[in-house]
């Protein structure tokens, strides 16, 4: 099933050069990865090497030193494994869209994997038309790829699961790893830097590396297994109590690519554990329903990317009164007089990971807060994106846009709310010990390096 993850990105069908370039973007890893696996059989067919490119981009958007630290653990892994195997791991700085064509003017072929957000769109479809060899981009961060889960925007989780799981069995187990050690490549690759020297001085530095929590392959690997034996089985009941820390945690590792969500899915359906199935609708339902959303409706980060209703009814209380309005900057360092919400920010700029429950409360209350949803929306994405270790992702503008009505239903009618869904403190009070999750983050202390 691995020709239905390729799509082809220009028209080129002239295969003579001396390389089989990969250009790895989105799935940051040499196992389980469909791309990867591509680029070697292809280069073993044409008997020539096959050498991986990544480019580092000091102005990815809403990139800093937090995400880029995380990512560079798991290079750093990979340069080893790849010079293991035998492979040239060439590291660029600067634009991907000048770069990948400056380095394929030798190549045979170009292989990319694939990414849903818009500006991973642009560099693939700008690349493709600098290029004369042919250009592949491989979907391996979906366990079904985009188009054949589902040819259009879905409008819910009821509405999209039926159809991603039509063809969950199909694609899990779709993966073969071939053993290749290539020859690695004689060639040079002029302004090729290594990881550690190259210059990132026009990173955003203002936010502050999480030391307790290292990116990477190996890492991604070990943290499924302990949620694997000592998670799992808990999982369905316990996973909205930020106090039972059993969550899978493996979403900035699945946001760099670190691991592939097909190998996650299928260790998880073998572990035959009673939580498996509500752990497939997390990772396969609502993450892939977040692919779905961004790849179809290309204003995912706006207000008019709502459903007809959602905006509808946030329009007709557009000027209810609300109180209080706070400052981006007393919301940022978790100043309101919520001490729940501060919590909650808190655990997000101390940790890089908020947990998934008060996610959700996060961001209604920013709704209740700000002068109108568009400037909620603003706000939830500015924070969401500079300090989650898993921001930037399709999963965040849908899971932010969610709060706003985005993939849910109408309910009873409210002020600022309308028809949608409401939370309150209330409901964290019922559902878990909220003030033992208070005492628990205001103990924490600043883990900066
Ligand atoms: C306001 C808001 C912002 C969010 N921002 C992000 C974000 O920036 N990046 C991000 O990856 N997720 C985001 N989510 C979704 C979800 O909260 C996180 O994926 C989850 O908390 C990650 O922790 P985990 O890996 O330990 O999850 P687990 O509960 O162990 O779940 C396993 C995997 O399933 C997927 N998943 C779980 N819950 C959801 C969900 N509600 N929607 C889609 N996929 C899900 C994730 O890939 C996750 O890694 C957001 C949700 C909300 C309400």
């Amino acid at each position: 099933m691995i020709e239905d993850r390729v799509h082809k990105l220009n028209k080129s069908s002239y295969r003579h050069g001396s390389l089989v370039l990969y250009w790895m973007q989105a799935s940051q890893r040499t196992e389980e990865n469909h791309a990867f696996e591509l680029a070697k059989q292809e280069a073993r067919e044409l008997g020539i090497p096959c050498v991986v490119l990544f480019v580092l981009n000091g102005n990815y958007p809403s990139g800093n030193l937090r995400s880029f630290s995380f990512m560079l653990d798991g290079l750093r892994d990979m340069k080893s494994e790849l010079e293991e195997q035998g492979m040239r791991f060439i590291v660029f700085k600067g634009d991907p869209v000048e770069i990948v064509p400056k380095v394929s003017k030798r190549c045979a072929l170009v292989v990319t994997d694939a990414g849903y957000l818009r500006h991973q769109i642009d560099w693939r479809k700008r690349i493709a038309e600098e290029l004369e060899c042919p250009f592949l981009s491989v979907e391996s961060n979906v366990v079904v790829p985009v188009k054949i889960a589902s040819c259009k925007e879905e409008y819910s989780a009821a509405t999209f699961r039926k159809k991603v799981m039509k063809h969950f069995a199909d694609f899990v187990n779709d993966f073969e790893p071939m053993e290749l050690r290539s020859r690695a490549s004689p060639d040079e690759f002029e302004g090729a830097t290594e990881i550690e020297e190259a210059d990132l001085s026009d990173l955003d530095r203002s936010v502050s590396i999480i030391s307790g929590f290292r990116g990477g392959q190996k890492e991604a690997k070990r943290k499924l297994e302990i949620f694997l034996s000592k998670n799992l089985d808990r999982f369905e009941e316990e996973r909205n109590d930020p106090n039972s820390g059993c969550l899978s945690e493996m979403s900035p590792f699945l946001h760099f690519g670190h691991i592939s969500p097909s190998y996650i899915a299928s260790r998880v359906i073998d572990s035959g554990s009673k939580g498996k199935d509500a752990y497939i609708e997390e990772l396969v339902v609502r993450r892939e329903l977040s692919m779905n959303f961004v790849y179809y409706n290309t204003k995912y980060d706006s207000f008019e990317a709502l459903p007809k209703w959602a905006q509808k009814t946030l329009n007709e209380h557009r000027n209810d009164k609300r109180a209080p309005s706070y400052s981006l900057s007393e919301l940022e360092s978790g100043e309101t007089d919520d001490p729940y919400w501060n919590a909650a920010q808190k655990e997000m700029t101390l940790t890089g990971k908020m947990h998934g429950y008060m996610r959700m409360y996060w961001g209604k209350k920013l709704l209740e807060w700000s002068r109108d949803p568009e400037s909620a929306i603003g706000t939830a994405i500015y924070l969401n994106d500079k300090y989650e270790l898993d921001g930037r992702d399709p999963n965040g503008y849908a899971g932010i846009l969610w709060c706003f009505g985005k993939h849910d239903r109408a309910w009873s009618e409210r002020k600022i709310f309308g028809k949608v869904r409401y939370m309150n403190s209330h409901g964290l009070k019922r559902k878990f010990d909220i003030d033992s999750y208070v005492r628990r983050i205001n103990n924490l202390s600043f883990d900066r390096k």
